[in-house]
Order: C-alpha cells, then structure tokens, then sequence
C-alpha cells in the first residue's frame, strides 16, 4: 500500500493521508483506527455498491470490534438531492449518530459528494473518510474536500469544502466497474495529462491497450500520478480561488454539453469532447502547436471517448448555456486554454464567432 500526504493550510483544514492499492480492504481498519477515532462508524454507500462492498466493508470493521452500521440510498444521480440527504440524516438519528460517530462514504462520486455533504452539516460536522469504488472518485472527486448535492435548478449549488480525514482507494473495486463508468473517469485522468505533466501525457499514450484492458500496474500507476496532480493543486489552492480552476480544462463547454443532452451524454464523453473544443480554441488564438491538439485528439479517440457531439443537440443550445454562465462570472467566460500540453492557462474571453464554429465542428 502506498501513500500521499495532502498538506493543508492549518489554519483552514488539517492534512491527511492518500492510500493506494490493489486488494487492500483488509488495512481499512487500521487506516481508520489511526486517522478516524470515533464511537460509532456509519457507512454511506448506494444500492449498487452496498451489494458488493458494503457486506466486506462492515464485516472488516465490526472484525476489529468497531460499532459499525450502514446506511444506504438508490444508486444514481437522480439520488444526489436534499431529499436523500435528508433521509439519510434521518437515518443517522434513528441510528442514535452523534458528534462521536464518524462516516464513511463508500461509492463513486455521487456518494462521496452526498457523505462529504452530510459529514460537514451534521451536527456541525462529523469527521469521515472517502472510500471511492469507481475510477471517476478515485482519481478525481475524492480528494479535494469539495461536498455537494444537486438542486432542480443544477448541479452541485449547494455544498462545502470539508476535507477528510483519509482517502483510502483500492483498485480492486474497479473490477466491477462497468466500462462506461470506466471511461468517465479516464476523461479526467487524460485531463490531468494534458494540464500538468508531458511525461505523464506520453505515459498514457504508450500504455493504451493495458489501461484498457485494466492492466492492475499500469492502473496504479495512473491513479497514483493522477492523485498526485490533484493533491498538488488543492495543496496550493484549496478553496479555487485561482489555480485550481484549471482542473476545469474541458468542463465549460463539457457541463453546457451534458446539459444540453439532459445528461444523456456521459460526463466522460462531454468533458473529452470539451477537451477537444479547449484545444481547437487554443490552436486558433494562442498558437498551440498543431502536433500537441493532434496528439490529444488521437489520445481521447483510442481511448473510445466518442468525439462527436450528438446532433440532437444545436450549437445555439451550447452557446445559450455558456452565456447564461457568463453571467454568472461577470462578464466572462473563463475558458481554461492550453499553450502547449502540461501548460494551461485561465482567458478572460473567447470570441462568439471562434467558440460558435468550434462547436459546430463537433456536430455530427
Ligand atoms: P461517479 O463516480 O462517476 O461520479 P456514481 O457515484 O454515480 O458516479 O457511480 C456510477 C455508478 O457506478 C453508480 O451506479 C454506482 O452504483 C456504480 N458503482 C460505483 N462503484 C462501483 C464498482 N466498484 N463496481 C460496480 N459499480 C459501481
Ligand atoms: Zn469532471
């Protein structure tokens, strides 16, 4: 097992510990007894992974003598509300949770987003732990502290930065992830090769067919360097002030896009194809070299993220939603561009005509 220290500011959050490994569940009890001392363990986890996960999970923990329940909502999206969370609540109460118990969220994003959610509001807050089973949370939603549940009006408007006290990832719950969920979290780790690292870049393009036939060490690889990325930017800005808006690479265009497709269109796919979008946009204005935009597009194709957005969806839809974000930002669309690979860049502004032909590009 390996691990990665996230070193926080100390006034705002305290630091914690990554651990990485294949087929480590049988650690998670000292993992807990040394970051998440508490009275009472309750497991936060959805339909599908309680099935899987959650019976080995409780077994592991009442093994070590540690009181331990779980609390489980349907999987999905559709269940990220205030809803569920109330329910869940309701549920700790019934299961006498106090400012002594501790949660752990065991799941992909969704869970994690809605355990963070319940963990920073509960009581004032409870401390917990991220235990992510999809790629997605692995390299990416776990570990930055950000909570949130959706509301009718969008996604993610109502949340906390609440770190936790550990990040426990072992690869073996990837072994069921279907593929769909697989390639949404491949967007992001692609994403981490395009922003930060060329070596990383030219690691995932020379291991393509073992990272898609989950070959375990090039996985451990990828997710180790892909959280190294993140931790790193958290590190420096962990209320995304600044820096950390660069994790956004892809994600403008990528949310109008999944909007707009009522999210028919996987996060994986929209992210990569505003990853294209970026790095068109990029060539045009700011000489991104025309072999780095090549590379990346091969890079996002042999990965079978599809490259095309659907033609259910208009141009004039896409761009609607970008002004309505617009607003929101001044007047602004910040754009996270690319000088070359491993070097983004914030832009105050992209021209209609510019962002309207790109988008129209991708059409088909
Ligand atoms: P994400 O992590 O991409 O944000 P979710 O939390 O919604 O998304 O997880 C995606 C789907 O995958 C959900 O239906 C969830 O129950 C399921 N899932 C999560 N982890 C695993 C796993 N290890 N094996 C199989 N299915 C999983
Ligand atoms: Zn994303």
């Amino acid at each position: 097992m390996k691990k990665m220290k996230v070193n926080l500011d100390k006034k705002m959050s305290a630091s914690y510990e990554i651990c990485i490994g294949y087929d480590i569940l049988d650690r998670i009890g000292l993992v807990i007894a040394k970051n998440l001392p508490a009275l009472h363990y309750i497991v936060i986890t959805d339909s599908n992974v309680s099935s899987l996960y959650g019976g080995p999970l409780l077994e592991r923990l009442r093994g070590m003598k540690l009181p331990a329940d779980m609390i489980e909502f349907p999987a999905g999206e559709e269940s990220k509300n205030i809803g569920t969370a109330i329910a869940v609540v309701e549920r700790l109460l019934k299961l006498g949770a106090d400012r002594k118990s501790a949660l752990l969220a065991l799941g992909g994003g969704v869970v994690g987003d809605m355990t963070g959610f319940i963990a920073s509001t509960f009581m004032r807050s409870l401390p917990y732990i991220q235990i992510p089973t999809t790629l997605m949370a692995q390299v990416d939603s776990s570990i930055g502290g950000k909570t949130a549940i959706d509301l009718p009006e969008g996604k993610n408007l109502l949340g906390t930065f609440y770190q936790p006290k550990s990040v426990f990832i072992d690869l073996k719950f990837l072994d069921t992830l279907p593929d769909e969920e697989f390639n949404n979290g491949l967007a992001e780790v692609i994403k981490y090769g395009i922003i930060d690292d060329t070596e990383f870049f030219r690691f995932l393009e020379e291991h393509m067919k073992a990272i898609k036939s989950r070959d375990s060490g090039v996985l451990e690889k990828i997710i180790e360097n892909s959280c190294r990325i993140k931790k790193g930017i958290v590190e420096i800005d962990e209320r995304e002030n600044g820096l950390r808006r660069v994790l956004n690479f892809g994600h403008t265009i990528g949310h109008a896009i999944e909007a707009e497709s009522a999210y028919t269109v996987s996060h994986g796919t929209a992210v990569s194809l505003g990853m294209i979008a970026a790095v068109r946009i990029s060539e045009k204005l700011y000489d991104l070299p025309e072999e780095d935009r090549e590379r990346i597009e091969r890079l996002i194709d042999t990965m079978g993220l599809s490259c095309h957005i659907p033609q259910t969806i208009t141009t004039d839809g896409i761009l609607s939603r970008l002004k309505a974000d617009k607003k929101k930002e001044g007047n602004m669309i910040r754009f996270v561009l690319l000088k070359k690979i491993g070097m983004p860049f914030v832009n105050g502004g992209v021209p209609e005509a510019v962002l309207r032909e790109t988008v129209e590009g991708l059409i088909k």
